[in-house]
């Protein structure tokens, strides 16, 4: 700013699409763009191209309400959103580009006994894992969050679990970070150009089609998020997806006052203020398939009344926009990081509404899988045969308080 733009280049190049590549990502969300990043810098592989359909940024990446947090209670996921959390808080100096990233708090809210028993459960096994955790009990709710409703008969306060390595993070500049990167380490970003086919010949794949002509490839890699279902069709594969509509909202800026990321626990509410002083918050799915990214107004109607009841505060402020993207759902609410039926074509997708704070643990344990077809430790029980032989399901949705 200090410059007035002047000087300010494009942070990746454009070039166009090479005849062909050791290996192609499909897909440049925040996933895409971490593995790319990640296989060039973890594994040496510098000839790689991320195929982008649309423009980088654009897909859920850029959608999401930047929670990052590692608190998950199932063997499987925490050590894996335990490992993503350590790469978050490294990653800004990792990749030299300042990410926003605050780890501000994350407060799950309880009450009643039950959920309070089910917080300290969790937070025994978030402690186990070796991430931090806090139980707050009404007072050091009350003396934190001073704006809650204290007085509600029907969803009265009992108390808390907080993360205190919990936070958000600028979700555009992680997106820029990673591809600007992954651009000085020779990888391709192409945008406009969205795949079409997978090009399979005796069971190994040989490349892809795209609206910007056929490439080649040795290894395929498939990101796609919301698409997942329709790009892994390509090769033949009908995976356990559904993808659905998750709404999102932006107030007016305020002045600082809330501090924390916080989530209810009685309704589908979920809020933490941006550092431009939007209060940005959301709830639950839309409850429908679709690949609309926009949502409907029943689920705005749940979501502001749920605001209502855990903040009264809030109906002073006016919601400045509203949107939404494509989650892909899996039946267990846990994530897929696995090679395919197809030589060299593997495939990362089933983030469900909470693969923000995954975008780099997923990159890093995808890169790499697709650079030495050896599953990453912390990834390793992502596997998809799982919802096959219904063995190892990790049935962790986020649902509720917990979820984003
Ligand atoms: P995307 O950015 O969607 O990337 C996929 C890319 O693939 C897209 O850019 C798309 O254009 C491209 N693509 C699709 N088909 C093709 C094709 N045929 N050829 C080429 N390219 C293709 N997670 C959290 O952890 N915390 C949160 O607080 C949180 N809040 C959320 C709130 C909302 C409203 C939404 C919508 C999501 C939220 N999430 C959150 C979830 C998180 O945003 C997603 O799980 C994650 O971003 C998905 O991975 P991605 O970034 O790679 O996806």
């Amino acid at each position: 700013g200090l410059t007035g733009n002047k000087g300010w280049g494009p942070l990746w190049r454009s070039p166009a699409p090479k005849a062909e590549y050791d290996a192609i990502i499909i897909g440049g969300g925040g996933h895409g763009l971490s593995t790319a990043y990640y296989m060039a810098k973890n594994h040496g592989f510098t000839n790689i191209a991320v195929l982008e359909k649309g423009y980088i940024g654009g897909g859920n990446v850029g959608r999401n309400t930047t929670i990052v947090r590692a608190n998950y209670f199932l063997p499987g996921n925490s050590e894996f959103y335990s490992h993503s959390l350590k790469l978050w808080e490294g990653m800004e100096q990792d990749f030299n580009f300042n990410a926003m990233m605050s780890q501000r708090g994350q407060i799950m809210l309880c009450h009643s006994d039950g959920q309070r028993d089910a917080l300290v459960r969790r937070g025994n096994a978030i402690r186990n894992q070796g991430d931090d955790a806090e139980l707050l009990g009404r007072a050091d709710v009350k003396r934190l969050l001073p704006y809650l409703n204290y007085d509600s008969a029907r969803f009265p306060i009992y108390g808390g679990l907080m993360q205190k390595r919990a936070g958000t993070a600028r979700h555009d500049a992680v997106a820029w970070g990673y591809a600007r990167g992954a651009d000085q380490r020779g990888v391709d970003i192409i945008q406009n150009c969205e795949v079409t086919g997978i090009d399979i010949e005796n069971g190994v794949v040989r490349g892809v089609q795209t609206t910007q002509g056929a490439i080649k490839a040795k290894k395929v890699g498939i990101v796609v998020a919301g698409r997942s279902g329709q790009v892994a069709a390509m090769a033949g594969m009908r995976l356990p997806i559904e993808s659905h509509v998750l709404q999102a909202f932006v107030t007016e800026g305020l002045k600082p006052c809330i501090d924390h990321v916080v989530s209810f626990g009685m309704g589908h509410f979920y809020i933490s203020q941006s550092d431009k002083g939007g209060l940005v918050f959301g709830g639950d799915l839309d409850f429908y398939s679709s690949y609309a990214a926009r949502g409907n107004l029943p689920m705005k109607e749940h979501v502001m009344e749920a605001g209502m009841a855990l903040m009264p505060m809030i109906g002073k402020a006016q919601v400045l926009r509203s949107w939404g993207g494509i989650m892909d759902m899996t039946p267990d609410g846990s994530p897929i990081i696995d090679k395919t039926h197809v030589d060299g074509l593997y495939i990362d997708c089933g983030w469900c509404y909470g693969g923000f704070k995954a975008v780099p643990g997923s990159g890093y344990s995808f890169a790499h899988l697709m650079a030495t077809d050896q599953h990453h430790g912390p990834a390793a029980k992502f596997r998809l045969d799982r919802f096959r032989t219904g063995r190892g399901l990790m049935d962790e949705e986020g649902t509720g308080a917990q979820h984003n």
